[in-house]
C-alpha cells in the first residue's frame, strides 16, 4: 500500500501531524505502535494542556486527538512498526510483515522510562516495581516505598506518592541533586521523604521468590558497603530514552539516541523524512511542544511533497 505520508508514532506529536496532514489532503496513515495515545495514556490528570481548564484524563485526551485526526481523514491502525528502509523514495516502512511505501515519513515514536536494567527489576516490573508513580501509587497505600533517581521526576514523583505512602525513601547515585532547588525542597520539607545517598540499586528483593517486592540490596558507589533496605514497592524515575533504535545508522543521533533535525525546522538528514515529539526533543518534553512539532512536521511534509 502506498500513502503519501506515513507517521510513526500515535502521541501528541503523531496525531497532530495527522491532523494537519489530513486537512491537507495527503491522507496519512498513522502507525500506531506498541503504546496507542503514547505516554500520556499511563498518566491520569493533564492539567496544563491549554484548552482544558478543569484538566482532563490523559488516555481521554488521546482518544480526542485520534478522533479529530480521523475526522478528516487519517487512517490509523494499531500497528507497530519493524523496520524501515529510507535509503530510496518511496520509503519504506514494515510493520508486522506488512510493507508500506510513502513518499514522506514522519517519526514520532517518543519516548519511554529509562529503567536500571538489571535482572529482578524486569522480574518484578508491574509486580511492585513501577515506572510511572502517577499510574500505580494508588496500589501503594500505607507501604514504604523507594523512588530510584535525583532529577525532578523522582522529587515529584516522591512528593505524589506521600499521598498515599507511609513512607518514601529517594535513593540517588549521588548525593548532589539534578532536581531544581524549588522542587528538591518541597520534597526535603515533606516529614514523609527521606533521603538515601549515594546509593545504587544492586538488586529488588523479593520473599522467597515470590512476585512481590520486600526490600533493595543498595552499594554505596564511594565505599561499596552494600546494605538491604526494607520496602514494599519500588519505583523508577530516572528519566527517558528515546525510541529511536529503529532508525539507527539512518538518521542523525545524538549521542542519547535523539534524532537530530535541522535548525528551526522537523527536517533530519534524509530529505523526506521529518521528526516530531520526544524523539527529537530531551527539553521540554510535553504534550504541547510534542504537538507544535509535529504541526511543523506536517506543514514541512506537505512543502517537501509539493515540490
Ligand atoms: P533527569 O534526566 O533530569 O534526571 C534523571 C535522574 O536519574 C538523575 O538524578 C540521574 O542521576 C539519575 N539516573 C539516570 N540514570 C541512572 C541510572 N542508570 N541509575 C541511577 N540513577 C540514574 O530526568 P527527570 O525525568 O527527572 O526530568 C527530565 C526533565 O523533565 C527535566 O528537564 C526536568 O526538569 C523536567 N521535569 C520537570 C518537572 C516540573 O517542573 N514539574 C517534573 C518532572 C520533570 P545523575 O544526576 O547522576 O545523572
Amino acid at each position: 500500500m502506498h500513502y503519501r505520508v506515513i507517521i510513526i508514532g500515535s502521541g501528541p506529536a503523531g496525531f497532530t501531524a495527522a491532523l494537519y496532514a489530513a486537512r491537507a489532503d495527503l491522507d496519512p496513515l498513522v502507525l500506531e505502535g506498541m503504546q496507542p495515545g503514547g505516554q500520556l495514556t499511563i498518566t491520569t490528570d493533564v492539567e496544563n494542556y491549554p484548552g482544558f481548564p478543569e484538566g482532563i484524563m490523559g488516555p481521554e485526551m488521546m482518544d480526542k486527538f485520534r478522533d479529530q485526526a480521523k475526522r478528516f481523514g487519517a487512517e490509523c491502525l494499531y500497528k507497530t512498526v519493524t523496520a524501515v528502509d529510507f535509503s530510496s523514495s518511496p520509503f519504506r516502512v514494515d510493520a508486522e510483515g506488512t510493507v508500506y511505501t510513502a513518499d514522506a515519513v514522519i517519526v514520532a515514536t517518543g519516548a519511554s522510562a529509562r529503567l536500571l536494567g538489571i535482572e529482578s527489576e524486569t522480574r518484578l516490573m508491574g509486580h511492585g516495581v513501577s515506572a510511572c508513580a502517577t499510574c500505580d501509587g494508588f496500589f501503594f497505600r500505607d507501604k514504604e516505598l523507594v523512588i530510584v533517581g535525583g532529577g525532578d521526576s523522582a522529587m515529584e514523583e516522591a512528593t505524589f506518592l506521600t499521598k498515599f505512602a507511609s513512607k518514601v525513601s529517594i535513593v540517588n547515585r549521588r548525593s548532589e541533586f539534578r532536581a531544581s532547588k524549588i522542587m528538591l525542597q518541597r520534597a526535603q520539607e515533606n516529614p514523609k521523604i527521606d533521603f538515601i545517598t549515594p546509593a545504587v540499586v544492586e538488586e529488588i528483593l523479593s520473599p522467597n521468590g515470590e512476585l512481590a517486592v520486600s526490600g533493595v540490596r543498595l552499594k554505596n558507589p564511594e565505599n561499596g558497603e552494600t546494605r538491604v533496605h526494607p520496602c514494599g514497592g519500588v519505583f523508577m524515575a530516572i528519566g527517558h530514552v528515546p525510541n529511536t533504535k529503529l532508525f539507527k545508522g539512518i538518521l542523525d543521533m545524538d549521542e542519547n539516541g535523539y534524532i537530530i533535525t535541522k535548525s528551526d525546522s522537523t527536517a533530519t538528514n534524509v530529505p523526506g523524512v521529518f521528526v516530531a515529539g520526544d524523539a527529537q526533543d530531551h527539553v521540554y518534553r510535553q504534550a504541547v511542544t510534542a504537538a507544535g512539532t509535529g504541526c511543523m512536521a506536517a506543514i514541512e511534509s506537505e512543502r517537501f511533497l509539493s515540490h
